[in-house]
């Protein structure tokens, strides 16, 4: 079966001479709900940037990122239709990006413009059952009744909600989120996740959320994926994490991604095998060092 997403020996080293990403190869089954996590500065966001073409890998021959089965980039370049794949591909920031003075409803619409004929995306014109669809899909997470205000009178969560929307009024078949949670507070954090989590069981879409901490990535996502200067050093299910293991993957830095973890414990009892492994086990730590 085609896959939502594969990555294939993608690195990154930027013009200061980072390393950000360090030869990184995944797969991604589409309809997953993946956590990336990793302390600050592990990746997340070059990561992320690079599966959704807003960004060229290091031009390591061989090198690849596909979204469902089209090739995005190769060999540090993208390619050449990548707009349409990029018009499957949902991204929702920290940072929410709406424009602050324009109604949320054409906030929403604004997923469409992909679709439509440039003169009608000119003239920002919008059909009735597209606005009718904007809705709906606002409705789908909890603020239909905010559609005509301005985005900037919404509270984070709000317009983080907004964010979501817009990525299905745009028929994305992957969400990428990038810490989305990471500006707010406890109960707007727990909406999103549930929204995210219900975009992906009702929809099939494929979801891929970075997360600064790792309790919300335990309990809505089954596969967690987590970095440390730019390599995976952990892929595997999220019920198998506990925080010796993350102590072992990330040293010192363990406890910047443990901060606040309330809900992760170390099992009472060694917690039996997982029924059904899907993806690779952990990685033994020395290839993981
Ligand atoms: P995360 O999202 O996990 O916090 P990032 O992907 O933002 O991590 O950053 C990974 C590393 O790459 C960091 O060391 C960061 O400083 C560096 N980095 C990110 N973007 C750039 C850039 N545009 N230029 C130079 N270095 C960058
Ligand atoms: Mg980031």
């Amino acid at each position: 079966m085609t896959k939502a997403l594969r990555v294939h020996n993608l690195s990154k080293r930027f013009a200061g001479g980072k390393l950000a990403l360090n030869n990184i190869n995944l797969e991604i089954g589409q309809g997953e709900m993946v956590a990336l996590i990793g302390a600050s500065g592990s990746g997340k966001s070059t990561l992320l940037r690079h599966v959704a073409g807003l960004m060229t890998g290091d031009a390591t021959p061989g090198s690849m990122i596909e979204v469902s089965g089209r090739c995005v980039q190769r060999d540090g370049r993208i390619q050449q239709d990548v707009r349409h794949i990029r018009s499957e591909v949902g991204f929702v920031f920290q940072q929410f990006n709406l424009v602050d003075r324009l109604p949320v409803l054409i906030n929403v619409l604004v997923g469409r413009l992909h679709a439509m004929p440039w003169w009608r995306s000119w003239t920002r014109m919008f059909t009735a059952q597209e606005r009718t669809a904007a809705i709906e899909a606002l409705g789908r997470v909890g603020i239909a009744e905010c559609h005509a205000q301005r985005a900037s009178t919404l509270s984070g969560g709000q317009q983080q909600r907004a964010a979501i929307a817009r990525t299905l009024v745009q028929g994305a078949k992957v969400v990428l989120a990038d810490e989305p949670i990471a500006s707010l507070d406890p109960e707007s954090s727990r909406n999103v996740m549930e929204i995210l989590s219900r975009i992906n069981r009702e929809d099939g879409s494929t979801v891929v959320v970075s997360l600064h901490q790792v309790d919300m990535a335990m309990r809505y996502c089954p596969r967690v994926i987590a970095l440390h200067q730019g390599r995976v050093v952990y892929d595997g299910p999220s019920s198998e994490l506990t925080p010796a293991l993350l102590r072992n993957l990330y040293g010192m830095q363990a406890d910047e991604i443990l901060n606040g973890s309330s809900t992760l414990h170390e099992p009472a009892q060694p917690a039996p095998a997982p029924a059904v492994v899907a993806w690779p086990m952990p990685m033994p730590l020395a290839q993981a060092a």
